[in-house]
């Protein structure tokens, strides 16, 4: 499942590739790539993506939070939600894609989508888009820390871990490194938000931007099919050290990792290390 990491290594691989490039075609083989749910949209509404989307040239590659933005020299772009099975691939296609981008220069870039959840939108001013506009703080901006967190868990009454999924409150983080962070930072999953005392704050804050900032040095976590955009498995994985481990040993401690269902999702935590 792409979360900041994997969606920040996409955008960087790409920011090497594209910018510069025109994009001289584009084929919509599922059309319900440009809704994000399985819904065909009218033919209209896919000639109108392509109408749009043709004939751009790559300025840069962007990120917020999980969204990845294409955005043009004038100033439309293509914002990616990968969602839980999408990649986005410079390559050739193989006749899986959803959508296929092709380039000046002969770069393809293929969007592939197992599950058929991600979505592909057109936008004339992405930071005004309300899927942008709306999300919550960025853990590898400068604003980030234990003065802006505290403000977000504040009087909240929910469980942590849910709270920290919450994309309008802060961006970019799902289950893996929800788990990793709390896991780190020596606190349970299921502690309300808003009683989190100020010290643990401030070490959760750390924790937070920690277990991103390593994983996107190695490159994403590759646990299912995450894969960079030129197809090759990320290494973090290999460091995780509760998430996906229930039943085995904490690294730490030595107790056995447990798993309990917090806002419909298995958390993984250790009885041992986390209070
Ligand atoms: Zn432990």
């Amino acid at each position: 499942v792409p979360e900041l990491p994997e969606v920040e290594t996409i955008r960087r691989d790409l920011a090497r590739l594209l910018p510069g490039r025109t994009l001289l075609n584009v084929s919509v083989a599922d059309p319900a790539a440009l809704t994000g749910h399985r819904t065909r949209p009218d033919p209209a509404a896919v000639a109108d993506f392509i109408r749009r989307a043709e004939g751009g040239t790559v300025r840069e590659l962007l990120r917020r939070g999980k969204y990845l933005i294409m955005e043009f020299t004038d100033g439309g772009a293509i914002l990616f939600h990968l969602r839980m099975t999408g990649q986005l691939i410079v390559s050739q296609p193989d006749g899986s894609e959803r959508l296929r981008l092709g380039f000046s220069g002969g770069r393809t870039l293929c969007f592939r989508d197992r599950r058929r959840l991600g979505e592909a939108l057109f936008c004339r001013d992405w930071r005004e888009h309300p899927r942008i506009a709306g999300l919550g703080a960025e853990p590898l901006n400068g604003g980030w820390g234990a003065e802006a967190l505290g403000k977000i868990l504040r009087g909240r009454t929910a469980p942590i871990h849910p709270v920290l999924l919450n994309q309008k409150l802060v961006s970019g983080i799902g289950n893996i490194y929800a788990t990793e962070a709390l896991h780190r930072a020596g606190i349970l999953p299921d502690r309300p938000a808003g009683k989190i005392r100020r010290g643990e704050i401030a070490v959760l804050a750390g924790a937070v931007r920690d277990v991103l900032a390593r994983s996107v040095r190695n490159r994403g976590t590759s646990m299912d099919t995450y894969v960079d955009a030129l197809g090759r498995k990320g290494r973090s994985q290999l460091f995780t050290a509760v998430y996906g481990k229930a039943g085995g040993d904490c690294p730490a401690c030595h107790a056995k990792i447990r798993k309990k269902i917090l806002g419909g999702r298995g958390v993984s935590y250790c009885p041992g290390c986390q209070r």
